[in-house]
């Protein structure tokens, strides 16, 4: 038998046991030991739509990752692979397919329905929530070279803050409850300059990694007049700001710039439990509507930040407010940026099961920091009165100043 190399999988089966794709589908090829397996074997040049079709069916959750007995980390070899199908077939065929599939998913089209025209019309050209909507992308339309960023505020912030898309264009509630809680605990608003973009997640989990690298750069470009910690209130564009060192590494004086800039971010729930604990005279405000609350963990901070303590130590700390968990322990939600879009019935059965998890725990409330896992788990609950609502955290917390 030959011999297996640190880098190469050992078939062992336990990422089998922790990936959701795997558990709502049963089959190999949707484990990250299968998906491996197959890609050894596959010429992206000779099967591009089947070699998109087995890539698209990851979540990117990182679960496997935080198991496998040889350190791999299969998701950053999906998407390198993602990348490879997009030079060797030269167009993006991934993200075609997820176009096409979005098209023909009723429930999907509805929520879009739901959101309204004027709403959609906010979206960038590039926003990665075209991609999660299923909304045309419009990539090939390259932004506007950056102008000066304009002098901001005249008092001197103690943070700068990237809302990301969800927050600045649909749901400005969440940047404005994220304002507010930076402002109580630093004394002065953030600084949200001008000339962010969408942290180009969407658009490097797709393929679309020349897009991906030129957001990167105008974000470090947007927050490069100053050296302020970055607060960032979505999971997923927290993740996504992360990797820009990684994703700009064929360019040396970039990647640094990314290090620098990646050195600065501040996750929400960090934030807040990090300030409470510096200031233990601070309380939140007695919980009126909720009394038992759900925190979802987005898999971009339970696996690939790691982290998981903050938001419930901020939670328990609300009086009146009871945090419930699951009773299989924190799932995924079935969202997995384009992964709902290109799998729709995959990511239904794993956002059921999560559901039912949360019916069992009955709260009143879920909460969680993802603009993704939001979406998705409001879809799944709909506007039943009697299913509890969704909430980010940054607005359940504004309402308890
Ligand atoms: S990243 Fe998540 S969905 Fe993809 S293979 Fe690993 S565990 Fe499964
Ligand atoms: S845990 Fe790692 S080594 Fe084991 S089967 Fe999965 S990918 Fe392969």
């Amino acid at each position: 038998m030959a011999a297996i190399t640190p880098l190469q999988c050992a078939k062992c089966g336990a990422c089998t046991v922790v990936c959701p794709v795997f558990q709502a589908g049963g089959r190999e090829s949707l484990s990250a030991r299968g998906r491996l397996h197959l890609l050894e074997h596959l010429d992206p040049a000779q099967a591009s739509d089947a070699y998109a079709e087995i890539l698209s069916q990851c979540l990117l959750c990182g679960a496997c990752s935080s198991v496998c007995s040889r350190g791999l980390d299969p998701p950053a070899r999906f998407i390198a692979a993602r990348k490879q199908l997009e030079k060797t077939a030269g167009c993006q065929v991934l993200l075609r397919a997820i176009t096409q599939k979005a098209l023909s998913n009723p429930a999907l089209l509805a929520a879009i329905a739901n959101l309204g025209r004027p709403l959609l019309d906010l979206l960038p050209a590039d926003s990665g929530l075209r991609l999660r909507l299923g909304l045309p992308l419009e990539s090939t339309i390259l932004s506007p070279a950056l102008p000066e960023t304009p002098a901001e505020k005249s008092a001197p912030p103690a943070l700068a803050y990237f809302p990301g898309c969800y927050a600045t264009h649909l749901h400005r509630e969440i940047g404005e409850a994220t304002e507010r809680i930076a402002t109580a605990f630093t004394g002065n608003p953030p600084l949200r300059p001008k000339q962010q973009w969408c942290c180009g997640l969407a658009a490097e989990n797709g393929g679309d990694t020349s897009t991906a690298k030129r957001l990167a750069k105008q974000n470090i470009l947007a927050f490069a007049r100053n050296t302020l910690p970055i607060l960032t209130s979505c999971a997923s564009c927290y993740s996504q700001l992360r990797r820009y060192p990684e994703l700009l590494a064929d360019d040396p004086a970039w990647q640094k710039k990314g290090q620098a800039f990646a050195g600065r971010l501040v996750e929400f729930s960090t934030f807040v439990a990090q300030a409470m604990e510096t200031d233990p005279t601070f309380s939140f405000a007695a919980s009126a509507k909720a009394h038992t609350v759900v925190y979802h963990d987005p898999c971009h901070l339970r696996f690939h930040a790691k982290i998981t303590a903050p938001p419930r130590e901020i939670l328990r700390a609300i009086p009146g407010l009871r945090l419930v968990e699951l009773a299989n322990g924190p799932q995924c939600c079935g969202q997995g940026g384009l992964f709902h879009l290109a799998q729709p019935e995959l990511a239904e059965k794993i956002r059921v099961r999560l559901l039912n998890q949360v019916e069992q725990a009955a709260p009143d409330l879920v909460t969680t920091t993802c603009s993704g896992c939001l979406i998705h788990i409001q879809q799944g609950l709909g506007h039943d009165p009697t299913r509890p609502e969704v909430r980010h955290l940054a607005i359940l917390l504004a309402e308890l100043l």
